[in-house]
């Protein structure tokens, strides 16, 4: 079975993002490294390295492992820069942030998906990674500026306090869109006082709800 999985997780890596032009060796090491099977319910461990996202409860997901390495790619971290995620869910993007070096604050609405995931960060060693249980839109303002930040759902803007909370120079990645199951991956360059913004193509995420989500 472990054999098994690690082989699932190499071809994962292999077919499904290598082979989709991703080339940070970072992102591919971490995505080597992190077992996504533990962060998935046991009964669907040996679908974890498909190419699909897969339902962690509350409605909500775990996203597909190649959207994982864009948004990771695309938002530059190097080790020891602090990083907010706003959306824990299961956890495995924030472990994926943790193995590259940052120091990661994540913060997620659902209680038990909160949680789960504290628990899931202690039981395998992720001792970089910091929880909360809040609506992530308005950010985690006392630890704030962040290197960079991260948005794992999708809301009809860039939440203002999140533009606020971002160092200078810093980037953040969000999924934006005015309609509900379909955004456009916006990575946001905060650079000398300046706010640049880029369409990084279409995809698909759960709701960011809350006071600047739906
Ligand atoms: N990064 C996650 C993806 C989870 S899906 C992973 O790797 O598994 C997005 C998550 O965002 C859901 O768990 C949802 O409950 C959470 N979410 C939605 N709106 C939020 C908000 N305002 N603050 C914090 N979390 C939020």
């Amino acid at each position: 079975m472990a054999v098994d999985l690690r082989r699932n997780r190499e071809r994962m890596v292999r077919e499904q993002i290598e082979a989709r032009g991703i080339k940070a060796p970072e992102v591919l090491r971490a995505m080597r490294t992190v077992p996504r099977h533990l962060f998935v319910d046991e009964a669907l461990q040996a679908q974890a390295y498909g190419d699909h996202a897969l339902p962690i409860g509350h409605g909500q997901t775990i996203s597909q492992p190649y959207i994982v390495a864009v948004m990771t790619a695309l938002l530059q971290v190097k080790p020891g820069m602090t990083v907010l995620e706003i959306g824990t869910g299961s956890g495995y993007q924030a472990a994926i942030l943790s193995e590259i070096g940052a120091e990661v604050y994540t913060v997620e609405r659902v209680r038990p998906l909160y949680l789960a995931a504290t628990k899931r960060f202690r039981d395998l060693r992720y001792y970089n990674i910091r929880t909360k249980l809040d609506d992530g839109t308005l950010g985690w303002p006392e630890k704030a500026p962040f290197d960079r930040i991260l948005v794992t759902a999708g809301g009809p803007e860039v939440p203002e306090p999140l533009l606020d909370q971002l160092a200078d120079p810093g980037i953040m990645v969000i999924p934006v869109g005015q309609s509900k199951r379909s955004q456009t991956l916006v990575r946001v360059i905060k650079e000398n006082g300046q706010i640049k913004k880029e369409n990084r193509g279409a995809v698909m995420f759960v709701d960011l709800v809350g006071k600047h989500g739906w």
